[in-house]
């Protein structure tokens, strides 16, 4: 998990940074707003601190655009003392949540690690696409080329580990662990033929492959 935090005062910023890092956390520090905008753009962030006092554009003027970019990862906006009309631009203008400084570190950890937890369980929710398939992990409704494709559970279960690790080779052993929860050899039978069920259904009929095979390794989903 990869945090960015928009702090211009460099003592509360390496404090933050500190805390977080022994929770194993990763902060990346940016000054002011620009500097924000521009990392924002070019690294993907789990998360967003934002406090609003800065030099130049203020946390709130950040926070729009970062918006506006339809950049839509959790934010948390760091305010000052009693300015309720901070607080209410802030969550008006697209900010998760906030909380007021001074704070205690371990409400801002604890406030964190809940917006983490509500992005990874929207970001599951969305669909995944490779190629023409998709798959819809809260329908569980799979299509190829707009066509429905039945599964089986375990094959659906196959198929979403398999999906959501796109383009890594995955070997049996990490398959039986996390399709099949339980690991013993007599097990890569059984992965071989629920990956000949899935290649029938998903790419038999379509001249690009998705599954594919890694020699004396495992398989692999792929474009
Ligand atoms: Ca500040």
């Amino acid at each position: 998990m990869k945090i960015l935090l928009v702090e211009d005062e460099r003592k509360v910023a390496n404090l933050i940074k500190k805390g977080f890092e022994e929770e194993g956390l990763m902060v990346d520090i940016a000054e002011d707003g620009e500097i924000a905008l521009e990392k924002v753009s070019a690294d993907g962030y789990d998360l967003i601190i934002l406090d609003i006092m800065l030099p130049g554009k203020d946390g709130i003027e950040v926070l729009k655009e970062i918006r506006a970019r339809g950049i839509m990862k959790p934010i948390m906006m760091l305010t000052a003392k009693d300015s309720t009309t901070d607080k209410v631009l802030g969550l008006d203008a697209g900010a998760d949540d906030y909380i007021t400084k001074p704070f205690v570190f371990e409400e801002l950890l604890a406030r964190v690690r809940a917006l983490l937890r509500r992005g990874h369980a929207i970001e599951k929710a969305q669909p995944i696409q490779i190629h023409d398939l998709i798959i819809d992990p809260v329908t569980r409704k799979v299509t190829r080329a707009g066509k429905e494709i039945e599964l089986t559970t375990k094959e659906y279960g196959l198929l979403e580990y398999m999906a959501r690790n796109k383009n890594r080779i995955l070997t049996r052993t990490m398959i039986a662990e996390n399709v099949w929860d339980y690991q013993f050899d007599s097990l890569t039978n059984i992965i071989d033929v629920y990956i000949n069920y899935l290649r029938k259904k998903i790419d038999k009929d379509h001249q690009k492959k998705l599954i594919h095979t890694v020699r004396g390794v495992g398989y692999m989903i792929k474009e």
